[in-house]
């Protein structure tokens, strides 16, 4: 059984189709997709009927924004019932403070030398309800400004860079009861990615595990070295977390990230699906 439970599709900042990336799950062997699009469900209808049709498993995720301490955390929500009314409010918040973040971004942009119009972005975004910073480096891409998505990361937009502004989210321990409002399973992506141990230091997630029922940590993830992820994965046995594994695909927008390239364990899943069922 191969099991990869995050990726992303146009519907936010991937580049596949829905039904595309069910394709090509397909295609590579995957027994079981989660598709998890950032503060949107919008995609999920179409992933699942592929799914029916080409017989592989698709599992409806949500990749929720939230923060600790004014830092970006990101929430996966499993079985997460899309009709919740506390949920798909803040999310519907999560995705307006997307929408408004942009006329600062492109201000320091213009400023910073390398402007693009908010149409050249609303031209990458296309019926995405859920516009993100990589639709702005595809923006800068097709400006000539930078050659990829990294560089303009690397440059301009990541966290703390200098074409960066804040949006709205939801505090992490707010985040994790939402998801749990509406039936779902909640794990935390990437928790230690990119340096950000200091975000959720260990002590952190393991209160999250006590006191708000957190389900899972994602272990195994590309932004994850092997120490990184040998000193997760003894964060979650401390506390009784689920280790997940997943890949993060965003078609091309992130070349390292192929589909597949990081699973998680079907005793894993099979427990998370027992959790979903009983719920
Ligand atoms: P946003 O959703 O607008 O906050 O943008 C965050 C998304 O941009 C993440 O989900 C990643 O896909 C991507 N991203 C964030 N930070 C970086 C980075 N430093 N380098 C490359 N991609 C990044
Ligand atoms: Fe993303
Ligand atoms: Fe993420
Ligand atoms: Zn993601």
């Amino acid at each position: 059984m191969r099991i990869d439970l995050h990726t992303h599709s146009s519907v936010s900042d991937g580049t596949d189709t829905p039904a595309e990336l069910v394709r090509r799950a397909r295609t590579i062997g995957l027994d079981v997709v989660a598709l998890t699009d950032h503060d949107t469900f919008d995609g999920l209808d179409e992933a699942a009927a592929e799914g029916e049709r080409l017989g592989i498993r698709v599992v409806r995720g949500m990749e929720l924004s939230c923060s600790r301490q004014g830092n970006s955390v990101h929430v996966l929500a499993y079985g997460a019932d899309p009709a919740s009314p506390g949920l798909a409010a803040e999310m519907a918040r999560v995705r307006d403070g997307r929408l408004g973040r942009l006329a600062g971004v492109l201000a320091k942009l213009a400023e910073l030398g390398v402007p693009v119009s908010e149409a050249e972005v609303m031209a990458q975004v296309g019926d995405s309800p859920s516009v993100g910073r990589p639709h702005i480096a595809d923006a800068l891409i097709d400006a000539g400004h930078v050659r990829d998505r990294q560089e303009a990361f690397d440059r301009f937009l990541a966290d703390g860079g200098p074409a960066h502004v804040h949006r709205y989210t939801i505090e992490v321990e707010r985040g994790i009861d939402l998801v749990h409002g509406a039936g779902g399973l909640a794990v935390i992506a990437h928790p230690w990615g990119r340096g950000r141990e200091y975000v959720l230091p260990s002590g952190v997630l393991q209160a999250l595990a006590r006191d708000r029922g957190l389900d899972g940590i994602e272990v195994d993830h590309q932004d994850h070295d092997l120490e990184t992820r040998r000193r997760l994965r003894a964060v979650a046995d401390s506390v009784g977390l689920l280790a997940t594994g997943a890949s993060d695909y965003h078609g091309i927008g992130k070349l390292d990230h192929e589909l597949g390239c990081n699973t998680t364990d079907p005793e894993v899943f099979n427990e998370m699906e027992r959790r979903l069922e009983s719920r």
